[in-house]
Parts: structure tokens; C-alpha cells; sequence
């Protein structure tokens, strides 16, 4: 990849950083009684059976009703300590950028302190369209974000999650684990 120290990586939270699913599903369980297992989470707008509403909305709700449970109790994604450190220690600027709300910002920033996650800076901000960001390359599982990214003349890394779609982001490159992503970045 031609993108070199010190180039500015930005890098998603749920996702790439950590797995917020299993939560996700521990609360379709109790709160509406159905039975899902992460991996069959394929779309952002899986509509929970029997009920009007899609995960992308009980994910909204939960981050303001339960923010503590939701996103203290993400699990860190296999890899991402030790390749969070080597592209720190390799000189690349890492950037968060998560489209959580900002009044859970503390909970996100406390969960990468508490997980010794290094990053340079976590944006306040994030705009819908994250190709808007100042920043060399966008590390997202969510494809639009990578299109947005792409579009604006960014590097763009789709991290591959069970509903991640890589044919809406035909340029971007695409990675299954940490392990793909220190290859990729040459950590
Ligand atoms: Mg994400």
C-alpha cells in the first residue's frame, strides 16, 4: 500500500475496534424474545421478526437508553490490541471516527483506555459522510462510508463484517481480521 507513516489512518469503533453484536442480540433475546445469532445479522436494516422496527433503530435506542451495558460490555475484536500498538509504533496517526452519538463519547474513550487501545485523536464530530473528515484512509465496516471515503479521494479499507457489502465499494480494499490489516499497512 503507497500509504506510508505518517499517514493519517481513520478508524471506525463498532466494527473494526470492537464487536457490538453479541450485546446486540443478548437484548433482542429479553427485550423482544427472538432468537438471532450475530452472523445472521447481515443487513443494517434486518427488521426484528415479529415487530416493526430494524436493528439500526433498537442500536440507536440502546445507545441512549443502556449506553453503559451496550458499549462498555463491546467485545475488543481479536488482533486489534497488537495492531492498534504496531501502526502507532510505526508512526501512522490514528484517528477515531465513530458515528455513536457524542453523550457516549466518554463511555467509547474510557473502553479503549480501559482495553489500552493507543490512538492520537478521537473526533468530537463526525459528519454523515466521513470522506468529509481530514485523513489519508478510512478503515469502516459499513460499505457506504467507504464509497463516501473513496469518492473523496481517500484510501478506503472495508473491514468485512456479515453485513458488510464489498460490491458498494468496488475500489476499496477488503479485510477479514487485524491480522489482513497489519499486512495491508505492512505492521
Ligand atoms: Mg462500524
Amino acid at each position: 500500500m503507497e500509504l506510508d507513516p505518517p499517514a493519517t489512518l481513520l478508524l471506525d469503533f463498532d466494527g473494526v475496534l470492537c464487536w457490538q453484536l453479541p450485546r446486540l442480540c443478548e437484548h433482542l433475546h429479553r427485550a423482544y424474545g427472538v432468537s438471532v445469532a450475530p452472523a445472521d445479522i447481515t443487513d443494517w436494516s434486518w427488521s426484528v421478526p415479529g415487530h416493526d422496527v430494524h436493528v439500526g433503530e433498537v442500536i440507536g435506542d440502546l445507545m441512549v437508553e443502556r449506553p453503559e451495558w451496550f458499549l462498555d460490555g463491546a467485545e475488543p475484536l481479536p488482533g486489534v490490541r497488537g495492531g492498534m500498538h504496531a501502526l502507532s509504533e510505526a508512526g501512522y496517526d490514528l484517528h477515531v471516527a465513530t458515528h455513536r452519538i457524542p453523550e457516549t463519547h466518554d463511555i467509547s474513550r474510557a473502553w479503549l483506555d480501559r482495553h489500552d487501545l493507543p490512538y492520537d485523536r478521537f473526533i468530537e464530530d463526525v459528519p454523515r459522510d466521513k470522506g468529509a473528515l481530514p485523513g489519508d484512509a478510512l478503515v469502516d465496516d459499513y460499505h457506504g462510508n467507504v464509497a463516501d471515503a473513496l469518492d473523496a479521494g481517500k484510501e478506503g479499507v472495508l473491514f468485512r463484517q456479515p453485513y458488510s457489502e464489498p460490491t458498494a465499494c468496488p475500489d476499496a480494499r477488503v479485510v477479514d481480521s487485524w491480522r489482513d490489516l497489519r499486512r495491508l499497512f505492512g505492521v
